[in-house]
């Protein structure tokens, strides 16, 4: 019974508390044991028992009274950047390894007004900075996926937000929430084998979500279909006055609009600027295999032009360590977290920030200070500044004749724990189909579509127009029944 229970999708899960199947405190506790069992992953930095099973009782007492939300008794994992209040919220950084928020994000906030129920908060890069979930103060997350021909190979879940993928691959939750700054919404989705949808920027608040690079933030949905991700965005989305870039728009049903859809005539553009070097062979031809499945189901394919692709990463390795390194001086050892005593205030600060951030952060403080810096912020961070100008701009002109743009969602499939460590750049190189989106502002999905020789999952990555997130989910969800991927991490085992 409690296996079976973990494996319902969210809809499938809804369905059997609205039945009556089982209560919520039921599936909670199938949760917190299965999170207890898999603990090897260390997909959670800190879990909520008490607090879920709280959640969960009173979930089922508003279901007696037909007070019903969007995700009435679901569990969820929630990325450990978003403030929870009274749950210790880290970033994954030492810094805030003891933070207690006194408040809650408006995302969270979102997700319990629809009924969902709290498992805990998964693991991430630290401050959200990487591509491996390696960097994380609370050590890294191991994804539940074995590779097929070294089974004893330990591999990485994709970063930043890998221990929400990883929790909703090894069925530690049902979903999750994550943040994509650069990808690590998208890239880990495809490391494990599930959904995972970046908003485009606006759509959900980011209000009480530790920033990373503000212009580039935002929170989305990780769940294993795409019917469970548009219910999840669902529940998140909507106008936040509290946060200055949040969008006033009508958040629309995404997930009736699976229900019933033509993609006849849609038309799906190609870029072939998205072929580059690197790239496995095996990913090129899902790419392409993609493109059937579209075409079959009745749109269109067309070549589209984004010749600023090649500036896009280091734009983007501008820009974000621009944007941390001005939010992250706010760890200065007086309002929050970790403080290390010492003579002078100078030297508190010094010993503070010098314990409390870990390599990757520090690196990144380093290079948005200096392109930030009298002296080069011209060269570098305007410069920066243009490229992305030109980078949207490719954008709105294949928008012109496309609906939607259909690409890889990371160069490689999963790689090995420890593997790009030593070399931050090929590190970086993930990034490349996933972080023009960010500078862009647009939404974009990772679905699973494939496994690799290695039996590892593949994703691809459907790019829309702003607010275009039903026409995206629709064609996943048409890639996705074409897939008909069993992604399950178990495989092989
Ligand atoms: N991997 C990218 C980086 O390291 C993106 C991270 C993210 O989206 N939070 O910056």
């Amino acid at each position: 019974m409690t296996e079976s229970l973990v494996n319902l999708t969210l809809v499938q899960a809804l369905d059997g508390l609205k039945k009556k199947s089982f209560s919520s405190v039921e599936l909670t506790h199938a949760y917190l044991a299965n999170m207890q069992q898999k603990r090897n992953l260390n997909a959670y930095i800190s879990e909520t028992p008490d607090k879920a099973l709280a959640m969960a009782k009173q979930s089922d007492q508003r279901r007696v009274k037909d007070m019903v939300g969007l995700l009435e008794g679901v569990p969820v994992a929630i990325k450990d950047l978003f403030c929870t209040e009274g749950v210790k919220t880290t970033a994954a950084s030492r810094i805030l390894e003891n933070f207690i928020p006194t408040y809650e994000s408006t995302i969270t906030q979102n997700i319990w007004k629809n009924g969902a129920v709290l498992l805990g908060k998964t693991n991430l890069d630290e401050f959200a900075m990487g591509s491996s979930n390696i960097t994380s103060h609370f050590g890294p997350v191991i994804s539940p996926w074995k590779h097929g021909s070294d089974r004893n190979k330990k591999l990485v879940p994709g970063g930043s937000s890998g221990g929400s993928a990883a929790a909703v691959s090894a069925r530690l939750a049902v979903a999750a929430t994550g943040t994509d700054t650069g990808g690590s919404i998208r890239q880990p989705a495809a490391f494990v084998g599930i959904v995972g949808l970046k908003p485009t920027y606006g759509l959900c608040s980011r209000w009480g979500i530790v920033a990373f690079a503000s212009s580039l933030d935002q929170a989305g949905p990780m769940a294993r279909t795409v019917g469970d991700t548009a219910l999840m965005l669902q529940a998140m989305a909507g106008y936040d006055p509290q946060d200055s870039t949040s969008v006033n728009t009508q958040v629309p049903d995404y997930f009736a609009a699976l229900k019933n859809y033509s993609l006849r005539g849609l038309k799906i553009g190609i870029p072939k600027e998205y072929v580059v070097p690197g790239m496995a062979p095996e990913i090129e031809k899902l790419w392409q295999q993609g493109m059937n499945w579209l075409k079959s189901a009745g749109a269109e394919i067309q070549e589209v032009q984004l010749p600023h692709t090649k500036y896009a990463l280091p734009t983007y390795y501008i820009i974000a360590p621009a944007e941390a390194s001005s939010n992250l001086a706010r760890y200065d050892g007086v309002r929050y977290g970790l403080r290390i005593p010492a003579q002078t205030l100078d030297d508190m600060y010094e010993l503070t920030r010098a314990a409390g951030f870990g390599r990757e952060v520090k690196r990144r403080i380093l290079i948005g200070t200096y392109v930030l810096s009298a002296g080069y912020y011209d060269a570098y961070y305007v410069k920066a500044q243009k490229l992305r100008a030109l980078i949207l701009q490719d954008f709105q002109e294949a928008y012109k004749k496309v609906d939607v743009i259909l690409t890889p969602t990371a160069p490689t499939q999963a790689f090995g724990l420890g593997e790009k460590m030593s070399d931050p750049i090929s590190m970086y190189l993930n990034d490349v189909f996933t972080v023009p989106v960010n500078l862009a502002g647009l939404p974009a999905i990772s679905v699973p579509v494939g496994l690799s020789s290695d039996k590892l999952p593949l994703g691809l990555q459907l790019i829309g127009k702003p607010f275009g997130e039903t026409t995206l989910l629709q064609v996943a969800h048409q890639l996705e029944k074409n897939a008909s991927l069993k992604n399950d991490p178990d495989l092989g085992e």
